[in-house]
């Protein structure tokens, strides 16, 4: 009584954000993003913090996205070690 086909979106929490989608084919870019959007003394993204502006309060949308876009990726390399390949 298990839906496989669509187990593998159906069994996220939430909806991952497109730009995760995309991101998670693009490991050189999610890893980058993780490493340079990081918290600051202040609680905000030191990457996106731009002159003029105060910044933006931690976690920012990239690094969000970075994150789930590595999650994703986990996700794939798990489940290509089991055999299933949802990948068309
Ligand atoms: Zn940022």
């Amino acid at each position: 009584m298990q839906q496989v086909d669509s187990a593998v979106t159906a069994d996220l929490a939430t909806e991952p954000h497109p730009l995760a989608l995309a991101l998670a084919a693009m490991p050189e870019v999610w890893r980058s993003l993780l490493i340079d959007h990081e918290r600051d003394s202040y609680g905000r993204c030191a990457a996106c913090r731009t002159s003029g502006t105060p910044g933006v309060p931690w976690p920012c949308t990239l690094r969000v996205a970075a994150e789930d876009a590595r999650d994703l990726s986990d996700r794939a390399v798990s489940q290509s070690r089991s055999g299933v390949c949802e990948a068309s």
